[in-house]
């Protein structure tokens, strides 16, 4: 068994010390014979360890690995005995954070900072680095032939490694780390997102891997304590705010559809009872409309006029959500070409669900439509919500860059109600940001919504995206957007959405 520390006890039930990897290292290049000595003399006695009342949530955890620079944390019961052991591979393991590391990459979180030794330095010199510096391997690199001062890794030694090499006996002294490192080295690249390095850190079974840059030169490493800080508490509660927000809306659209048996949409699409009405964007310096979102409208001889809140999701809990997103920018683009004067050129926004971006084709769909209604693709935007962003399954940026790459601008939509994350800002190209109407309508009441929206602003024009913001209902609302310097804005304050037949496009 290998485990990472062992705790010691001298009535097996109050902890009276630890030791771990690290203190063995120690042991083992004091040339300290572990057969004379016991654990109480060489023990760190000043246990740093939790109550199981206090173990609140894993990010108490999490900031004390972080604060005290500890890998292991007893935690005890009431009554001082041991419950467990925390250590950072099972808080990894409880965080689940591939959805996190998807959106981060390893220059974020890299050690830059490497202690490296050249092929020739011997064991003991490492391992008293290790002691020394407090760190947990070291990089092994020879000089580059052709850039003088940049060094090229070629192997790696860990505190574990050192602590097999004192059970095999290996003489310290005289053993040189080229050696005994471990190669070949599975290498990472800076730009390369913290999900790849885990999945290699599992698929290795290592917890350290080296950065190089595109020459092949050492960049830095990353450990699977790194990947750990990677993890930002507020975004995991921000996701599961969104996923509760879907899950509340899902069951009420379950509980609807339970009274009225179920929708059959494709019946509902073929007897044409879809429809799309139009809400003007309206642009905040000048008050012109230059840009409007389509809203899928649904009359049923059954149901009556139903929700888009209720038959979005049961469209896309049953895939017809494909079909009539296809469907529905057809008929706007069509719409559109009749009611847009060419002079003025106003663009279109639609929405899309995440469902329909996981279809196999759908950046080729959505040009196909364009082409044949002639509708010119710098003058569509399509609107993202943020759900779509933290997908899995999703290779959201190739499809991003393949739809700007026509001239089709994306928009963020509903930011502001759940994972709203500055993360995905950096990490995802878009032209427009849309707030959500929970942040406007806090604007009048609320400072916070106006830093929020201040805040957000700034970041737009530094970034260069626009923001519109959404649900715009009061005089109020808009001249502190107009204030702050907000691009656009829509809302039943400027107007209601509207049939094509009523749209004014001057
Ligand atoms: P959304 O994309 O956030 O659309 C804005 C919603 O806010 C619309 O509701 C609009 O009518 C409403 N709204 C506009 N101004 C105001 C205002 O000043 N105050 C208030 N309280 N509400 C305002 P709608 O049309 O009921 O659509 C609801 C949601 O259904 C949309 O939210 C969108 O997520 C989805 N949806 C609608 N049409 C489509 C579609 O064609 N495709 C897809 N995938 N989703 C759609
Ligand atoms: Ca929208
Ligand atoms: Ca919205």
């Amino acid at each position: 068994m290998y485990a990472g520390c062992v705790l010691a006890s001298s009535d097996g039930k109050a902890i009276d010390g630890i030791l771990t990897e690290r203190d063995f290292v120690r042991l083992a290049i004091e040339a300290v014979d572990l057969e004379s000595v016991t654990v109480a003399e060489v023990m760190t006695t000043t246990v740093v360890s939790l109550r199981l009342m206090e173990f609140t949530d894993i990010f108490v955890a999490k900031n004390i690995f972080h604060q005290c620079k500890i890998r292991h944390i007893p935690v005890l019961n009431d009554d001082g005995t041991l419950a467990g052991v925390v250590t950072n591979s099972s808080l990894q393991h409880a965080l689940n954070q591939d959805h996190f590391l998807k959106l981060r990459v390893v220059s974020e979180v890299m050690t830059a900072d490497v202690v490296t030794v050249c092929d020739s330095a011997k064991v003991d010199e490492c391992a008293m680095k290790m002691i020394e510096r407090r760190i947990s391997c070291i990089v092994v690199t020879r000089a580059s032939e052709c850039d003088a001062g940049s060094l090229v890794p070629i192997g790696i030694l860990t505190e574990r490694d050192v602590l097999q090499l004192k059970n095999l006996q290996v003489d310290f002294c005289s053993t040189c780390v080229e050696q005994v490192m471990s190669t070949p080295l599975t290498f990472l690249q800076p730009h390369e997102s913290l999900a790849h390095a885990q999945e290699l850190m599992n698929k290795l079974r290592v917890h350290r891997l080296v950065v190089i840059n595109s020459q092949g030169f050492l960049a830095g490493i990353v450990t699977s304590t790194s990947l750990s800080r990677a993890v930002d508490p507020q975004h995991i509660y921000s996701i599961m705010e969104i996923l509760q927000a879907k899950l509340e809306r899902l069951s009420i659209a379950h509980y609807k559809l339970l009274e009225k048996n179920r929708f059959n949409l494709e019946v509902a699409l073929s007897k044409g009872e879809f429809s799309m009405v139009y809400q003007p964007i309206i642009h905040l310096a000048s008050g012109l409309t230059y840009s409007v979102e389509a809203l899928m409208r649904w009359t049923s001889p059954i149901h009556g006029s139903v929700d888009p809140d209720q038959f979005i999701p049961f469209a896309e809990g049953n895939g017809f959500i494909v079909e009539l997103g296809y469907w529905g920018l057809e008929h706007a683009c069509q719409d559109f070409n009749l009611a847009a004067p060419e002079e003025t050129p106003t663009s279109l926004s639609i929405n899309v669900s995440g469902v329909q971006l996981k279809e196999a084709h759908f950046v080729r769909n959505i040009l196909e439509i364009l082409d044949r209604t002639g509708f010119d693709p710098s003058l569509l935007q399509l609107e993202f919500t943020e759900s779509t962003f933290i997908d899995k399954e999703l290779s959201i940026n190739e499809i991003i860059a393949e739809l700007r790459s026509h001239g089709v601008k994306i928009a963020i939509d509903d930011f502001g109600t759940g994972f709203s994350s500055f993360s995905y800002l950096q990490h995802f190209s878009f032209d427009v940001l849309k707030l959500d109407r929970s942040l406007i309508s806090g604007l009048s009441s609320s400072p916070r919504a106006q830093v929020v929206v201040e805040t957000m602003q700034e970041l737009a024009r530094r970034l260069e995206f626009e923001i519109v913001a959404e649900g715009v209902e009061t005089a109020h609302e808009m001249n502190i957007l107009r204030a702050i310097g907000c691009h656009g804005a829509q809302g039943y304050f400027f107007s209601e959405p509207l049939e094509v037949s009523h749209l004014a496009l001057a």
